[in-house]
Formats: structure tokens, C-alpha cells, sequence
């Protein structure tokens, strides 16, 4: 079958001719009808210091997708040949303390697709069956490739209600705009978007924001309180993991507010914590992949319904042989979501 896949160590990817992955008993063979490419994915193919600790090569990469389940193992129970599937990427062990007790996104075994194990960016994708995602025919696969990455925006923007709420969004990459429609779907009163990138801020608008912030151009601090009553907003979504940002954040968040923290910097950051946490008595929850699977059924429920609409964000639909144009696309910053296919 044909594969992206990072060879040996260092920047690039090659497109090579592989063998369809094994199917073992517990494991589901999904013909992959459409990938999209992750942050993630560009790390592994312009091979930082993340990727060049964590993968080993040789790795098929890409963890997004969806497709058509083209074989079972024996001892599959739940998952039919033909079935319309995503998967959760957490591929998680079942039997460590975290699994046991509901949290298997944080399992201690935890293995990622497409980082950990041969993904998706493949022609056929092996999957076990707990991690098999069965999705409604009635999303288009364009939109049911980003189910993943979209759970994340979901898990972040609803890990507690954020119904009549002020929001603000720092951060306006995929999945900080997937939040924006997020937070606006489930009746947020109003919600900034703070990005420096003018595209980004345009599809900003597109998803939902009331207010878009420049930063280079407006105080994201003086904007946020001027609008706020001098308040703050009662929830920040942290989605860029930028330091300015995340120093930028305690100051809007008004006391007893809630910060989601997605975006991952890059370094370690020096806060105050006595003046930003706990003399403002506020809750700052780390995010990290979704709710398996309350998170998936959130998904379904925006997008099957229309409450939540992803194809502004999808600015490009490629080929698989065109990966590195998207590649360079996402790393210019030109691109939001890049749906691929065979
Ligand atoms: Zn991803
Ligand atoms: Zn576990």
C-alpha cells in the first residue's frame, strides 16, 4: 500500500510503497478515505527537538481520518467489515489505575497513533477495536477526518459549562477556532479571539467570534477589560501555547475564572503564582486528547445536528502525493485545516 512515512531520522518524509499492516485478534483494517494533517504531523516532518525525542523511525505517520472498516479480528465484537469509522488516537492499555477509573486519555501506558504506531497517512490504517469510532454516515468525510483534533476543541471548551459565559480564545489555529464555534454553539455570551495572524483571525470571524484581537495592532489586556466592565472574562481556552499569551491570560481572567490550557509552549514559563492563581482563586484544568468517549459523543452531537459547522476552516483539499505543499502551507501559517485523500 502506499504510506507517508518519516524513513530515518531528520527533516522530510517519503512517500513509500508498504505492506497492509497485520490485523491482529482485538484489531480493526480501515481502508482510509480521507486524513487531514495535524500540528503534530509537522512536527514529525520538520523533525524538532519533540519529534527527534519521541519518534523512531520508521514510522508511518497521521493520526486524523476516517474510513471504511475492511476487516476484523477474531476476536472483534462491535465492529462490522463496511462500517463508516474514525478512532480515538489514545490508544490506552485498559488495565493501569487511570484506565481503571475512567481516565484512560491520561492512561500510564498510553501509546499515540501515528507517533507511537504505524498511522493513518496510509492507504489502510490498523486500529484496536477499542479505539474505533463509529461515525454518522451523515457527516461528510472531508468533516469526519477532523473528528479527532475537533474533540480536542470540544474537551477544552466544555470541561465545564461555559452557557452566558465571556470567553476568550488565545490562539487561533485550527483547534482554537474549532473552540470559537465551540463556545458559541453552547450559548457563550461572547467570545474574543485573540491571534496575530490576520487569516487566522478572518476565519475567526467565520467560526463565530464576536471580538477579534490583533495583538499587534490592540491590547489584548485593555481591550478585554474595556469590554468586560473591567471584570475579565469568565473562561479562557489557552489553544497557542505562546508565553505572551499565557502571561496575557491572568490578567483578563476575572477571580473564580476558569482557564482550559491546550496550547503547548515550547519552554518552560516563569508564573506568579500567588498573584495570577491563588490570590484570584481561579481553576486551571490541563487538557490533554479527549474524554474517551464522552468527548466523541459531544463531537457527533455538534456536527451531525449542524450546531457546529468545521468547512470554513478547511481551506485545503489535497491529494496525498501534494503532502508536502501542505506541509509548507501549514508551516507559512497559510492553511487552517488540510483535508488530503488517495
Ligand atoms: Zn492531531
Ligand atoms: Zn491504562
Amino acid at each position: 500500500m502506499k504510506a507517508v512515512m518519516k524513513t530515518r531520522p531528520g527533516p522530510g518524509l517519503e512517500i513509500v510503497d508498504a505492506p497492509i499492516p497485520e490485523v491482529g485478534p482485538h484489531d480493526v483494517l480501515i481502508k482510509v478515505i480521507k486524513n487531514s494533517i495535524c500540528g503534530t504531523d509537522v512536527h514529525i516532518y520538520t523533525w524538532d527537538e519533540w519529534a527527534a525525542s519521541r519518534i523512531k523511525p520508521p514510522l508511518i505517520f497521521g493520526h486524523e481520518f476516517v474510513g471504511e472498516v475492511v476487516e476484523i479480528g477474531k476476536e472483534v465484537k462491535a465492529v462490522n467489515p463496511g462500517d463508516y469509522v474514525s478512532a480515538e488516537t489514545h490508544i490506552y492499555c485498559g488495565h493501569c489505575y487511570l484506565c481503571r477509573t475512567g481516565n484512560p486519555h491520561v492512561c500510564l501506558n498510553l501509546k499515540i497513533l501515528g507517533v507511537d504506531t504505524n498511522g493513518a497517512f496510509a492507504e489502510y490504517v490498523k486500529v484496536p477495536e477499542q479505539n474505533v469510532w463509529k461515525t454518522d454516515r451523515t457527516i461528510p468525510p472531508e468533516v469526519a477526518a477532523l473528528q479527532e483534533p475537533f474533540g480536542n476543541a470540544v474537551y477544552t471548551a466544555l470541561v465545564e459549562d461555559i452557557t452566558a459565559r465571556t470567553v476568550a480564545v488565545f490562539g487561533g489555529g485550527p483547534i482554537g477556532l474549532m473552540s470559537v464555534a465551540v463556545a458559541k454553539a453552547s450559548g457563550a455570551a461572547k467570545v474574543f479571539l485573540i491571534e496575530p495572524y490576520e487569516f487566522r483571525l478572518s476565519l475567526g470571524e467565520k467560526m463565530g467570534a464576536d471580538r477579534l484581537i490583533n495583538p499587534s495592532k490592540e491590547n489584548p489586556i485593555e481591550v478585554i477589560l474595556d469590554e468586560t466592565g473591567g471584570l475579565g472574562v469568565d473562561v479562557v481556552l489557552e489553544m497557542s501555547g505562546a508565553e505572551a499569551a499565557i502571561q496575557q491570560m491572568f490578567k483578563i481572567i476575572r477571580n473564580e475564572g476558569r482557564i482550559s490550557l491546550l496550547g503547548i509552549p515550547h519552554k518552560k514559563i516563569s508564573i506568579d503564582f500567588a498573584e495570577n492563581i491563588i490570590f484570584k482563586g481561579i481553576r486551571i484544568y490541563g487538557i490533554t486528547g479527549r474524554r474517551i468517549f464522552h468527548t466523541w459523543y459531544q463531537t457527533t452531537a455538534f456536527l451531525a445536528s449542524g450546531k457546529v459547522d468545521l468547512t470554513p476552516i478547511i481551506t485545503h483539499q489535497l491529494k496525498i502525493d501534494e503532502i508536502e505543499k501542505g506541509m509548507q502551507l501549514l508551516i507559512k501559517k497559510e492553511a487552517a485545516k488540510i483535508v488530503m485523500e488517495f
